[in-house]
């Protein structure tokens, strides 16, 4: 059920017609787990752009398909049908090894547990996924990371040397590192107290307002999501609201009203 057709329906026509550029989207994707009695529908015929040089957050209920949706769209999973796009690339039509190199090229990844290579220094922890796609790394764009980031001083330091908060800025120089197309953020700040959180979610904000590069960040946290300049709410594996420039107090109040009819769903359906 849907109390927002209109909103939904005129983001998803806007998103259909428009000529914004689309650093990610994906049409009518549809994801299903299992089958029979045991299938799950986590995607239903979802279309949504992530616009270049914007800061997307992705917002719902818990199992409402928000990391399927992030991760077909990154390429880490395959749609059941309908097609993901990163830019103007069809992830449907590669193979896997060509997957892998796009991902690796293309794509930055911010995980909540931080996912930083314990034996190597933060340096070669930010340069390690141009190292990975054989690329030649750009000096001046990574000494603008490390300021950016404020690890400067940390650069010889092993992961576990480093607070939480820092860590996570590490992740996210090396997620920007190759300048890519699209950083997918995954509950960034899950392991973080406030403090280092909003540091966290300062950053991606800066790399996408004064570095122009394009952020996509699933939480459940509406205090996150209001670092966006947009969020994309799903419920039940649609979506169902898009809000400009939200605000925790807006965000907090329409994910309530989502998780009010699916509770109310619930004991229906039981
Ligand atoms: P969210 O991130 O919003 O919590 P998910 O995308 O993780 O939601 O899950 C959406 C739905 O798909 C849920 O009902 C979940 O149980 C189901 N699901 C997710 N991953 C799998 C999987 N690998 N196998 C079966 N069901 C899954």
């Amino acid at each position: 059920m849907n109390t927002h057709p209109t909103a939904a329906s005129v983001a998803a026509h806007r998103a259909a017609t428009d000529d914004t550029a689309y650093a990610a989207r994906v049409s009518d994707a549809v994801k299903v787990y299992g089958a029979g009695e045991t299938e799950v529908r986590a995607l239903d015929a979802v279309s949504v752009g992530f616009p270049a040089g914007r800061f997307t957050a992705i917002m719902g209920p818990s199992g409402s398909g928000k990391s399927t949706l992030m991760h077909c769209a990154a390429g880490l999973s395959t749609l059941t049908s309908g097609s993901a796009f990163i830019a103007d690339t069809e992830l449907g039509a590669l193979d896997d090894h060509r997957l892998t190199l796009l991902r690796r090229q293309r794509v930055g990844f911010v995980f909540q547990a931080f996912n930083l290579l314990p034996t190597l220094t933060v340096a070669e922890n930010i340069s390690l996924p141009l190292d990975l796609a054989g690329q030649r790394p750009d000096p001046d764009w990574l000494a603008t990371l490390v300021e950016v980031v404020g690890l400067g001083g940390r650069l010889r330091h092993r992961p576990s040397e480093l607070s939480g908060g820092q860590q996570q800025r590490v992740a996210v120089a090396r997620a920007l590192a190759g300048r890519p197309d699209v950083v997918f953020a995954d509950e960034p700040t899950g392991n973080l107290d406030s403090r280092s959180g909003d540091e966290v979610l300062g950053l991606l904000g800066r790399a996408v307002r004064t570095m122009g590069r394009t952020v996509v960040m699933v939480t459940h946290d509406p205090v996150a999501a209001a670092h966006a300049d947009e969020v994309v709410m799903l419920a039940d594996g649609r979506l169902v609201d898009r809000l400009a420039e939200p605000t925790a107090e807006r965000v907090l109040d329409r994910l309530g009203a989502y998780d009010r009819e699916t509770d109310a769903r619930g004991s229906a359906a039981s």
